[in-house]
């Protein structure tokens, strides 16, 4: 393809998820509910200086008789809160056939950990996310070792290239108190093994929202690059995994230890 045709297809607005010296902090509901939800969450999103919300729209869920998601509704809230608030948006991909539609709307593609050996899903989102200059966040499987993570990632990079973080988000042992086992070690076992940046869901590896902040602050101090953490207004209300959403007195407080924490490596929240 010739260059100009690959520079029409970028889009101008380009922020890279993780930047040199930064810690990225994503934070919004597990699911869409409504536009008045994602509106009041992503408010407060901006108001901490933050520049990423995420929001599911297709929800993967364990149970098929839990709430699915808004779907494509979902999606056209996400893109007009985002441009409302000036956020960058974050939701998943669940199946190849919808990634073009979904890239439409949001800014990064998110792999859930059911799909992390989903390979067609990989391929397809490593081609859209490189012609359209989408950002993908890659969750590590939760019965998958690191090799195999890393081997995905190289399925979504090997398809021309685009930026790709992973994301640790509790593996499955035979601790049932929390919901998986964040895996911490996995930090600086990837800054060993790869170059791609790393972050940590503590929302979905603890489960329990007491659990969400220390988890955040044992994340940056072994050297994550980002965080990507559940909020919601009026958590005991949330359709989705609201026992391990943040309400806003808790995002607030995890916003100013995290502050503190990330100084202290010299590093700046955004
Ligand atoms: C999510 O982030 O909404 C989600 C479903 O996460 P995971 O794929 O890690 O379970
Ligand atoms: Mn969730």
């Amino acid at each position: 393809m010739k260059k100009d045709n690959l520079t029409n297809n970028r889009e101008s607005k380009d922020i890279k998820l993780i930047e040199d010296g930064c810690i990225t902090i994503i934070a919004g509901p597990c699911a869409i509910e409504s536009l008045k939800q994602l509106d009041i969450i992503a408010k407060k999103v901006k108001e901490c200086g933050l520049s990423f919300l995420r929001g599911g729209a297709y929800k993967p869920r364990t149970s098929p008789y839990s709430f699915q998601g808004l779907e494509h509704e979902g999606l056209e809230y996400l893109k007009e809160i985002g441009s409302k608030y000036n956020l960058r948006t974050v939701t998943e991909v669940t199946d190849a056939e919808k990634v073009d539609e979904i890239a439409k709307y949001t800014d990064v593609l998110q792999i859930g950990t059911r799909n992390m050996s989903n390979f067609a899903l990989l391929k397809k989102v490593g081609k859209v996310a490189h012609e359209k200059n989408k950002k993908v966040i890659l969750k590590r499987g939760w019965a998958s070792t690191i090799k195999e993570w890393l081997l995905s990632a190289e399925y979504v990079t090997s398809r021309g290239g685009c930026e790709v973080v992973l994301c640790e988000r509790g593996i499955r042992t035979f601790e049932t108190y929390t919901r998986f086992t964040l895996d911490l070690s996995a930090v600086p076992v990837i800054k060993k093994l790869s170059k791609l940046p790393i972050i940590i869901d503590p929302s979905h590896a603890t489960g329990q929202s007491d659990l969400v902040i220390p988890m955040c602050r044992a994340a940056i101090a072994v050297g994550a690059d980002g965080l990507i953490v559940e909020i919601h207004h009026n958590p005991s209300e949330a359709l989705c995994d609201g026992q391990q959403a943040l309400d806003p007195k808790q995002t607030s407080e995890m916003l100013h230890q995290i502050n503190k924490i990330s100084k202290v490596f010299g590093k700046k929240i955004r």
